[in-house]
């Protein structure tokens, strides 16, 4: 609650809180880089960056029927993936929910509600009749099972593709007895209670999948990337470079193996990052306390949390309320009562088909403002705003005035540009960490000056969040500078999930 003398130093307060200079964010790279090191030389780090065991990337000539199954979102998806080897693919896929008690209950119970959605998606989907030979699906050669990839996006520490114990769970999920196991047994246990003749061949983080699937359908590609409930990233390393990995068979071999970095977990014990009160309490008030620290200043779980907690301190502010006259809704009082979904619905709702709309300048947001001073092309644009917000939270649209719909859009693109501009130091890391970029005022020669430098990415926050993506090219920009800028190509990984596991998949088939 702020205790405030003038309304206007209350949001230049909040202005610098939410705000990183350029220095920061370069310190900021320094230490992911220095975390990403600690991680790849040895285990039990916070950033885990943990070897997958995948140490090729497709080429789109990939072929063959595979299952797919993926956890570790809002929702469980299970599909059927048809590789064409022409860089496409057919997808069918049904969504399943997964319900607060399974998330938090038993393990086992969680597995088997895994293998019934398997079992219901084969009744009731899948187009290839499993029940006759499989001449059409590689993976008959070896058994009669069909083979499937699981896309499980939660830290796993792998030792196989097929195999990897669980370190913790987060974004929500907290089943009990999972952690320390592996997460192909829990998984093949509850196929074979049910006598399915389905047998999970490869484990694949979604971050993984974005990387593989992106390679697949776009030839190419150096990095995977999720924004969407969490966040996290994968990319190609040498295995030379990868020190923890020393001794085992992988290291003998040499050659490339992609990382699965979970990035979520940077800053877990320290404290570069930007902290406002609102971030404080977010964590204070979590589920996981201290842990994904940098997952909970970006992805879209949190960033609705955070501007509820920035808007709640404004209703309450003394001695006069800043924002809704001082009421609230059910939502407004709700942990987690504001998506993030809000916060681009506001943003989309202010650009509208205005290609510059910071142009529009409007009243300072320390007094309420009169419609007589508002632009006429500024109106219509509040409006839109005030009508998401009633929508989403729940209030009648007159409780909301233009300043009010104001405010709401101005500190939403405040906590969503910090999270952008945070994105792009995960991005500049991998970049730097690759040799396809020194970072800002360093002068080590990179590799392959003119390489297209592909990233996969998925996620409701990238694909929907207007600029978004703008934003974390500015970060880039500040970090590696334009020219390699320029060169990154972000490309959705549509379906990447899915397609990275059947990808997986179908390497496991082709190894076993
Ligand atoms: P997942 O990561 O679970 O596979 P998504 O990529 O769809 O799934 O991400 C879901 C998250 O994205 C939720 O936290 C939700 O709040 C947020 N979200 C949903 N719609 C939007 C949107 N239009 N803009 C920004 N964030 C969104």
């Amino acid at each position: 609650t702020f205790q405030y003398e003038s309304a206007q130093a209350v949001f230049d307060l909040l202005e610098r809180q939410f705000s990183l200079t350029d220095d920061f964010l370069i310190e900021l790279t320094k230490a992911f880089l220095e975390e990403f090191k600690v991680g790849l030389s040895s285990y039990n780090h916070a950033m885990a960056m943990i070897p997958t065991f995948v140490t090729g990337v497709p080429d789109g000539t990939e072929t063959g029927t595979f299952l797919a199954l993926d956890l570790g979102g809002t929702n469980l998806r299970v599909c059927e993936v048809v590789l064409k080897g022409d860089k496409t693919f057919n997808l069918v896929q049904q969504k399943y929910k997964v319900t607060e008690k399974l998330k938090a209950g038993e393990a086992t119970a969680l597995f088997d509600y895994l293998a019934d959605s398997v079992d219901a998606f084969l009744t009731t989907h899948a187009t290839t009749d499993y029940t006759s030979p499989q001449d059409s699906t590689p993976g008959d050669a070896a058994s009669s099972h069909i083979p499937l990839g699981m896309t499980f996006s939660f830290p796993v520490e792998q030792t196989a593709l097929d195999s990897g114990k669980i370190l913790t769970w987060t974004k929500g999920f907290s089943a009990k007895n999972a952690v320390g196991n592996d997460v192909v047994k829990l998984l093949q246990d509850a196929f074979d209670r049910k006598h399915m003749r389905v047998k999970c061949v490869a484990l694949v983080n979604d971050t993984v999948g974005a990387l593989l699937s992106r390679a697949y359908t776009a030839g190419g590609c150096i990095a995977g990337a999720i924004f969407g409930t969490g966040t996290n990233g994968a990319y190609i390393e040498q295995i030379a470079n990868i020190p923890k990995l020393a001794g085992s068979a992988a290291a003998a071999k040499g050659g490339q193996m992609v990382i699965n970095t979970e990035w979520g977990a940077f800053n877990n014990s320290r404290s570069h990052l930007p902290t406002t009160p609102y971030d404080s309490a977010l964590d204070r008030l979590s589920i996981n306390p201290k842990f994904q620290a940098f997952e909970k200043f970006i992805s879209g779980m949190y960033l609705g949390e955070i501007v509820r907690h920035t808007l709640v301190s404004l209703v309450d502010a003394v001695p006069k309320p800043l924002l809704f006259s001082g009421k609230s809704t059910t939502a407004l009082n709700t942990h987690y009562g504001i998506d993030t979904s809000l916060m681009s619905a506001t943003e989309q709702a202010w650009i509208g088909d205005d290609p510059s709309p910071n142009a529009f300048v409007l009243p300072p947001l320390s007094s309420e403002f009169s419609e007589s001073e508002l632009s006429p092309k500024v109106i219509p644009k509040l409006n839109r705003i005030r009508a998401a917000i009633s929508q989403h939270l729940g209030f009648k649209e007159e409780d909301v005035s233009f300043r009010d719909a104001a405010i709401v859009r101005w500190i939403s693109s405040l906590v969503a540009r910090r999270a952008a501009l945070l994105s792009g130091v995960a991005v500049a890391t991998v970049l730097i960490q690759t040799e396809h970029a020194v970072l800002k005022g360093e002068s080590t020669p990179i590799k392959g000056l003119n390489d297209r430098l592909g990233v996969g990415v998925d996620g409701s926050l990238i694909e929907h969040y207007p600029n978004f993506q703008n934003i974390l090219r500015e970060s880039l920009r500040t970090l590696v500078g334009e020219d390699v800028e320029q060169r990154v190509e972000i490309g959705l990984a549509k379906d990447g999930s899915g397609v990275g596991a059947a990808l997986c998949a179908s390497m496991a088939v082709k190894h076993t």
